[in-house]
C-alpha cells in the first residue's frame, strides 16, 4: 500500500480542516489520495489547476429534515442528506441509504467513493449519495412509506433524469424505492422513470438490477483468479451481510460452482458446510425480513453463532458484502492464516486501511469495493438507457452486459496498475484509471 506523497500532503491537510469529525469521509479520501503520488509526479498540471481540492468539495450539499407519524399517531423527525459530488461525468448517480449510523460523514464519503466508482464502469454518469438516519427494522409498510413520501416532498426538487438519480443502498430496496418514484410521480406530474433506478420490473425496472451487485463482484473476483490461472469452482466461500449484495454474491458464487458456506448479519453469522440454501435466504432475508438466526432455525445442519466474527470461518474466497469497516487487520490476519487466496469488496470500504495492507503484503488478491462492487450502478445505467429508449431488455442479455462491463473495469484497473508500476495493485489501478477520467473531463469543462 503506498503512502502520502508529499506533493498532495497539503490537499489532505485541507480536507481534514475543512470537514472536521469526518472519519470515513477523511479514509475514503485518503485511500485515493495515496494512489495518485506518481500521477501528480508525472502530471504536475492537476496539481496547479486545483483538481485535487476541486474534487475533494462536493459541489452540493443538501441537509434537511423530515417529519412523519408513526402507526401510534406520534410525530418523528429525521434528518436527510443529499450530497451532489461530482457531475463531470453525467448526472449525479448513487444510493440513498437508510441506516440510524448515517450522517454526512458517511455520505460525503460514499458519494466521493461514488465519482470513481462510476468512473471505472465507463458509462456517463457523475457521483453522488444520501440518506437518512431513519431505521427501517421494525416499521411497518405503513410507516416506511409515509417517511420515504415526507423524504421526497423535499428531496424532489432536486432531482431529475438529467440531473441527479438516485437508487438504493443499505436499508433502501425495491419497497422503499416504489413508495419514493410514486411520491415523486405525484408531486411532478411526470412519469420520468429515469429518475431512480432500482424500480420494480412492473414499472420500468431493469432485468438484473437487484442481483447486479453482488453479480458484478463475482465477476470481478472470477476474472482476478482467471488471470492468476485459477477459477472459482470448487472453492470455499464466506461472504458477509445477507442483504441485497451479500446474497446475490453467494447466488452467483455458487452457481460458478463454488461452496459458499457462510454469511452473517450485524447480530451474528451462518455456518452452513453443505452450502448456503440460496431460497431459504431470500425467503427469510427479502420476504419475512426476519434475522439470520431464523435461517439456521429452519436448516438444521446449519449453525448459527451469536456475535461471532465470520471471517474467522476458513476459507480461500472473502467477500465482504455488509458495511464499511467491518474487517479489520486482525480478521484479515485470520483470513490470510487460515489460506484466503482473494478478497473482493462487494461493500463499500469494508476492509479497514491496515486490513487492506495485511492482503497485499501477503499477496492476496485484493479488489476494493469502487472496482468490484461498480456492476450495480453500472446497471443502474443500463435501466437509464432502456427508460430513455422505452425498451426492456431480457435478463440473459442484460446480465452479458453486465459481464462485460465488469471484466471492463478489471481492464481498466489492472492496466492503469501496470502504466503507474504498481500492477496486481487494484486498489492503485481503480484509483488512478478512474481519476484519470474525472479530472480530464473538469479541466475540459473550465472552472465551474
Ligand atoms: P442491505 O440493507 O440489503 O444489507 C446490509 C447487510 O449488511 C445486512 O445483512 C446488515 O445486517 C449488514 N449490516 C448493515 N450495517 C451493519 C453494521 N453496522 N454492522 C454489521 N452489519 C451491518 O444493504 P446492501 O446489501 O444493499 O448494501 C451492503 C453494502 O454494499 C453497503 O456497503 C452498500 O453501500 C454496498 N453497495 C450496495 C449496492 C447496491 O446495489 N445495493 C451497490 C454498491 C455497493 P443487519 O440486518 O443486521 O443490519
Amino acid at each position: 500500500m503506498e503512502t502520502l506523497d508529499p506533493i498532495l500532503q497539503p490537499h489532505f491537510e485541507t480536507v481534514l480542516a475543512r470537514n472536521p469529525g469526518e472519519g470515513e469521509f477523511h479514509q475514503a479520501v485518503l485511500e485515493v489520495l495515496e494512489s495518485l503520488g506518481p500521477v501528480v509526479r508525472k502530471h504536475q498540471h492537476y496539481v496547479d489547476e486545483a483538481v485535487i481540492e476541486r474534487l475533494c468539495e462536493p459541489e452540493r450539499q443538501l441537509i434537511f429534515r423530515v417529519p412523519w407519524t408513526d402507526d401510534q399517531g406520534r410525530v418523528q423527525i429525521n434528518r436527510a442528506f443529499r450530497v451532489e459530488f461530482n457531475s463531470a461525468l453525467g448526472p449525479y448517480k448513487g444510493g440513498l441509504r437508510f441506516h440510524p449510523s448515517v450522517y454526512l460523514g458517511i455520505v460525503k464519503f460514499l458519494g466521493f467513493e461514488q465519482i470513481f466508482k462510476n468512473a471505472l464502469t465507463g458509462m456517463p454518469i457523475g457521483g453522488g449519495k444520501g440518506g437518512s438516519d431513519f431505521d427501517p427494522k421494525g416499521r411497518s409498510d405503513a410507516e416506511v412509506m409515509r417517511f420515504c413520501q415526507s423524504l421526497m416532498t423535499e428531496l424532489y426538487r432536486h432531482l431529475g433524469e438529467y440531473t441527479d438519480v438516485p437508487a438504493g443502498d443499505i436499508g433502501v430496496g425495491g419497497r422503499e424505492i416504489g413508495y419514493l418514484f410514486g411520491q415523486y410521480k405525484r408531486i411532478t406530474n411526470r412519469y420520468e422513470s429515469g429518475v431512480l433506478t432500482g424500480k420494480g420490473l412492473s414499472y420500468g425496472g431493469s432485468q438484473v438490477r437487484t442481483e447486479a451487485t453482488g453479480y458484478g463482484t463475482v465477476f470481478f473476483t472470477e476474472e482476478m483468479l482467471r488471470l492468476t490461472g485459477r477459477s472459482l469452482s470448487g472453492r470455499r466461500v464466506i461472504v458477509s451481510g445477507s442483504g441485497n449484495v451479500a446474497i446475490y454474491a453467494a447466488q452467483k458464487a455458487a452457481e460458478l460452482g463454488a461452496q459458499v458456506v457462510a454469511c452473517s448479519d450485524s447480530s451474528g453469522y451462518v455456518v452452513d458446510e453443505a452450502g448456503l440454501d440460496i431460497a431459504l435466504l431470500k425467503q427469510v432475508k427479502e420476504v419475512d425480513r426476519a434475522r439470520l438466526s431464523a435461517y439456521a432455525e429452519q436448516r438444521p445442519d446449519a449453525s448459527y453463532v451469536a456475535g461471532g466474527r465470520v471471517w474467522d470461518v476458513p476459507c480461500e474466497v472473502a467477500l465482504p458484502c455488509a458495511t464499511q469497516n467491518e474487517l479489520d487487520a486482525d480478521a484479515a490476519q485470520a483470513l490470510v492464516t487460515n489460506g484466503v487466496l482473494a478478497v473482493a469488496e462487494g461493500a463499500n470500504m469494508p476492509c479497514t486501511p491496515d486490513a487492506t495492507r495485511v492482503f497485499q503484503e501477503k499477496g492476496v488478491l485484493f479488489a476494493p469495493g469502487k472496482a468490484a462492487n461498480a456492476g450495480g450502478v453500472a446497471t443502474s445505467a443500463l435501466e437509464m438507457q432502456q427508460n430513455a429508449s422505452r425498451d426492456s431488455w431480457s435478463f440473459a442479455h442484460t446480465e452479458e452486459r453486465l459481464r462485460d462491463i465488469m471484466v471492463g473495469v478489471h481492464e481498466r484497473c489492472a492496466s492503469a496498475a501496470d502504466e503507474y508500476g504498481t500492477p496486481g495493485n487494484y486498489v492503485a489501478g481503480a484509483n488512478i484509471s478512474s481519476f484519470l477520467q474525472v479530472a480530464d473531463a473538469m479541466l475540459s469543462l473550465g472552472v465551474v
